[in-house]
């Protein structure tokens, strides 16, 4: 669907000979300096650590077994990667170094990938623009002068501008798959627990995951199955069995019931959005699916429920960075005068939106607030999952649009905090119970900008949602920008 080579052919021209990840890796190279002073997608390139690797991966006689041999790809930058800055788009990060690798990042180069750099996202992922990053926003390649969505923008930018073909992300309220859409490239985010957090800067523990970025289902599938499973270093990773995506997706799809919550789409969203939506079913219904209509009766609670939970866990979570550790003893001398000491940490600490978070966090968590907003969050949460236990006994997926609108402007709803969490109605309950969802595009606005339609899955059905989405896939024109 995308304008640019894909990651298969890539691995598969290296495996041939055909090219060495080494020109492959300087083709990605050139194309972020040629690029990315107008996409913004990266906060940092590790040109010479992408290099190395690559000329390691062409050293090697062994490339037909790696997965994703000399593929480049682009990391999100709360993923930890070791000797290489990350600072989850936060100044109170922005001296730090980690001293290991997140379990993600092991299996990508035990896969034979290429990192290239650190994608842009908001301040410990939260956020919905890539506005909230303390650095710069990213642009969507799309159109300059629109978000690519947040808060892994960076990475959805980098693939949809033909940087890198695939990236990681993580999806903790729609962090994958709303970018993904906005920027007309695959999103997935995986069941929790399927992927290892060991390494991913924590937001909302509950709901962290991290999800994988391709232009294609295929390509989207395969970095997937190169992070999936269990991992020692995380004892909530899954036990449960992986089965690999890729090969599902060319079988035969059999027959599929997908469940359209009608009620949900009635309202806000976008008349464009709502087209692409019913192009996407009707292409479903002639590959021979069966639609039916079901009700999520407590998606209406979804939001307030997120915006309870999310910052009750990201207050928790963020406690750690209190200035000892991180941040502030690194932009403070010791024989600075306490003005200067003043002057260099105002810009040391959190941005507006992660200080929003934690107050509204403590104050959920506290004492006297706790049962009226945290404990009936989480009631309501449990509501929210069983609704869709219940729509998976007659369903094989479910399907709505994954955002209400197209990407809106920079700088439209970065001071309206509300508006920004209203785009995430659709893509937050996936996270609230757990499952899996991925964002695939299905055509575009009158203004020619992507949109894409949501897969949402039982737990552990990441196979059938990506084959699910393919078979969509192979019935659209290609998008081109
Ligand atoms: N937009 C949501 C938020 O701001 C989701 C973020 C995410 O998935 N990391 O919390």
């Amino acid at each position: 669907m995308g304008a640019h080579a894909t990651a298969r052919d890539i691995r598969q021209q290296i495996v041939d000979g055909a090219t060495s990840a080494e020109a492959t890796c300087e083709a990605a190279l050139a194309a972020i300096r040629e690029g990315d002073a107008t996409i913004g997608a990266f906060l940092h390139v590790d040109a010479a650590g992408a290099l190395d690797a690559a000329r390691a991966i062409d050293a090697r006689s062994d490339k037909a077994s790696l997965p994703l041999a000399g593929v480049p790809v682009a990391v999100k930058d709360n993923i930890c990667t070791a000797g290489v800055r990350t600072t989850a788009g936060s100044r109170m990060l922005d001296t730090f170094v980690p001293p290991y690798d997140a379990t993600v990042v092991t299996r990508l180069r035990a896969a034979g990938a290429v990192i290239v750099g650190k994608t842009n996202c908001d301040e410990f992922a939260m956020g919905s623009s890539t506005e909230n990053s303390a650095y710069f926003p990213t642009k969507n390649p799309w159109d300059v002068t629109r978000t690519p969505g947040g808060s892994s923008g960076g990475s959805a930018a980098a693939v949809a501008a033909g940087f890198s073909p695939i990236a990681l992300g993580s999806d903790t309220g729609g962090s994958v798959r709303q970018p993904a859409a906005f920027c007309g490239v695959v999103g997935l985010k995986p069941t929790y627990g399927r992927v290892s957090r060991y390494g991913l800067i924590a937001f909302g523990s509950s709901l962290d995951q991290v999800g994988t970025f391709g232009q294609t289902v295929h390509d989207a599938a395969l970095l997937y199955d190169v992070i999936a499973g269990p991992d020692a270093f995380d004892s909530t990773a899954s036990s449960h069995p992986v089965s690999p995506t890729v090969a599902q997706l060319d079988r035969p799809l059999g027959p599929v019931r997908l469940g359209v919550p009608r009620a949900m789409l009635a309202e806000g969203v976008e008349a464009d959005v709502r087209a692409a939506f019913d192009a996407a079913l009707e292409a479903w219904r002639s590959a021979g699916a069966e639609l039916v209509d079901i009700d999520l009766p407590h998606a209406p609670h979804a939001i307030p429920v997120y915006y309870l939970v999310a910052p009750a866990e990201a207050s928790s979570n963020l406690a750690r960075y209190d200035g000892v550790r991180y941040g502030f003893r690194a932009a403070v001398g010791p024989r600075d005068s306490l003005e200067a000491m003043y002057e260099r940490t105002r810009d040391a600490g959190f941005g507006a939106e992660v200080k929003r978070r934690i107050l509204i966090g403590t104050y959920v968590l506290s004492a006297g607030y706790y049962d009226a907003f945290y404990l009936k969050a989480q009631q309501v949460r449990t509501l929210i999952r069983d609704d869709y236990t219940r729509a998976f006994e007659g369903v094989d997926a479910i399907v709505m649009p994954t955002t209400p609108s197209a990407a809106f402007r920079l700088g439209e709803r970065v001071d309206h905090p509300l508006q920004m969490y209203l785009n995430d109605v659709f893509t937050v309950s996936a996270n609230l119970a757990g499952v899996p969802a991925v964002s695939v595009p299905c055509g575009l606005t009158a203004e020619r900008l992507p949109v894409g339609v949501q897969v949402v899955g039982p737990a552990f059905a990441e196979g059938r949602i990506l084959q699910i989405a393919h078979a969509l896939e192979s019935r659209m024109p290609t998008m081109t920008r």
